[in-house]
């Protein structure tokens, strides 16, 4: 389809000359730079990430000093800033120096991707987001649960989360391009919520038992948001969480009571060999349900995709994801063009930092007579922050998902960045190392 490759090409290059200038930025500079040092080196890479798992843990400076040297020890070829660093660790004091300047850099790595330890610590952020016309999801730290309380735990800082985002958001002024699409008008305060905090009964094998667990908890929470007119997201897992949380969603907003609201949402992951599948039953589902506002489908590549690959290694099975990048970026467009054909049973969200694929999911909207306001563009925080400029600047519906907690809730959600971030096969990857325009929208 020559036609739409030209439109991709016309509307990616738009958006590329829209990104603010690295020039302006020397610190997102910088951390461009150690995200490059690590993605050249495997070895590197896996110290850094052990590291960054420990750092919560450290009691000391000193202690925090030693770890990272042990780690850095296991690498054969440092580069010759980390050797200096070493070096440092041979004294007390120069441990405790060492120590402080990772701390701060793991601290600095984090603040990049979260944007406070609670909501409202993270008000002054999506203030200012919304008013350069920006809309926002909020994401509370914390997944994989393992205790009753912790679940109930989390659950009462969603409760909490709802009502003051709702307060907040009624303050903010009028943003006419965030607020509403042709099907009618859109929440403005949105919350993301993640099934393995509400329950620590998520067992694949038993997919009904985590379902009735998070229920209880998922249901006040529907009704809150409906009542404080928020929208509720929920998040996408590893496959063992999959069909727990379809099942979850589908049942509970099947109930009567939730029939004109919330506002509600699901995650489809592109990675998936089955998300074509998967897109048929949300698709059933959505054309069938009496309830009238339309599920909200936010896609995905999906951000698990090296633990899918290892445990199914482990097993001696096929990966249920792809193995080569491009076929999962060719499904990734078939299921947007798909989404965008169904509405108006759903609304569509792309989720990517990929200006391909968002570029893409503009033209073929486009070429399908949609109007601009009737496609949202997501990306996450820290890592589409330059894409998130562009799209606003050019009118488009951007949310940015919006983590919020401390350290030792979004260290599993760090790693998740920091691996996708120095990835080889990544598209932000690229960009960083300096791949042509042309290249970066050529079809995949
Ligand atoms: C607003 C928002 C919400 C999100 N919510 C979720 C969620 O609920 N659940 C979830 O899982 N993810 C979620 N994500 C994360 C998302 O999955 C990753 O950010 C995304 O995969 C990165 O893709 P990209 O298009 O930005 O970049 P690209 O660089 O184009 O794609 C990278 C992705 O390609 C896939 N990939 C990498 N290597 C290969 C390979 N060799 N073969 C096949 N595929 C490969 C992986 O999915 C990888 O993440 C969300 C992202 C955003 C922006």
């Amino acid at each position: 389809m020559p036609s739409l490759q030209t439109d991709i090409r016309v509307i990616g290059g738009d958006l590329a000359a829209a990104f603010p200038s690295r020039a302006r930025h020397p610190l997102k500079a910088l951390d461009a730079k150690a995200m490059e040092l690590s993605s050249q080196d495997q070895e590197l890479k896996a110290a850094l990430f052990r590291f960054v798992d420990v750092t919560p843990a450290c009691r000391s400076l000193d202690d925090l000093a030693r770890h990272l040297t042990g780690f850095l020890e296991e690498v054969d070829d440092r580069p010759p800033q980390l050797d200096r660093a070493m070096k440092m660790a041979g004294s007390r004091a120069g441990r405790t120096a060492l120590g402080a300047a990772a701390a701060a850099g793991v601290r600095h790595m984090a603040h990049r991707f979260i944007v406070g330890e609670s909501p409202r610590d993270a008000l002054g952020v999506l203030r200012d987001l919304w008013k350069r016309g920006v809309a926002a999801s909020v994401d509370l730290l914390g997944e994989a649960t393992v205790t009753q309380d912790e679940a109930d735990r989390y659950a009462a800082r969603c409760t909490e989360a709802i009502d003051e985002l709702a307060s907040a958001y009624a303050k903010f002024p009028d943003r006419p391009q965030l607020e509403s699409d042709s099907t009618g008008p859109l929440p403005r305060a949105n919350l993301s919520v993640k099934v393995s905090a509400l329950t620590p009964l998520l067992r694949p094998e038993a997919p009904e038992v985590g379902e009735r667990d998070a229920a209880r908890r998922l249901r006040p929470l529907l009704q809150r948001a409906r009542d404080h007119g928020v929208h509720l997201h929920i998040d996408m897992e590893s496959l063992d969480a999959l069909e727990t949380t379809m099942q979850l969603v589908f049942d509970l907003l099947d109930e009567p009571e939730f029939a004109d609201g919330p506002s509600a949402g699901i995650v489809l992951q592109a990675y998936l060999r089955e998300s074509p599948d998967q897109l048929d039953r949300i698709l059933a589902w959505a054309e069938t349900t009496a309830r009238r506002p339309p599920l909200v489908v936010r896609l995905v590549k999906g951000a698990y995709w090296d633990h899918e690959v290892v445990a199914a290694r482990q097993h001696g099975w096929q990966p249920p994801v792809f193995e080569v990048k491009a076929d999962c970026d060719r499904n990734f467009e078939t299921l947007t063009r798909r989404l965008l054909e169904a509405r108006p049973a759903v609304r569509v969200a792309i989720g990517s930092h990929n200006l391909r694929s968002v570029a893409h999911a503009i033209a073929v909207n486009r070429e399908l007579q949609g109007d601009d306001r009737d496609l949202e563009l997501q990306v996450l925080r820290g890592l589409g922050d330059d894409l998130q400029h562009a799209l606003s600047e050019h009118g488009f519906r951007v949310r940015t998902y919006c983590p919020v907690g401390d350290l030792v809730a979004g260290m599993a959600y760090l790693v998740r960045r920091l691996l996708e971030n120095t990835s080889n096969d990544s598209f932000l990857n690229e960009q960083a190392k300096g791949v042509a325009l042309e290249e970066l929208l050529a079809a995949p």
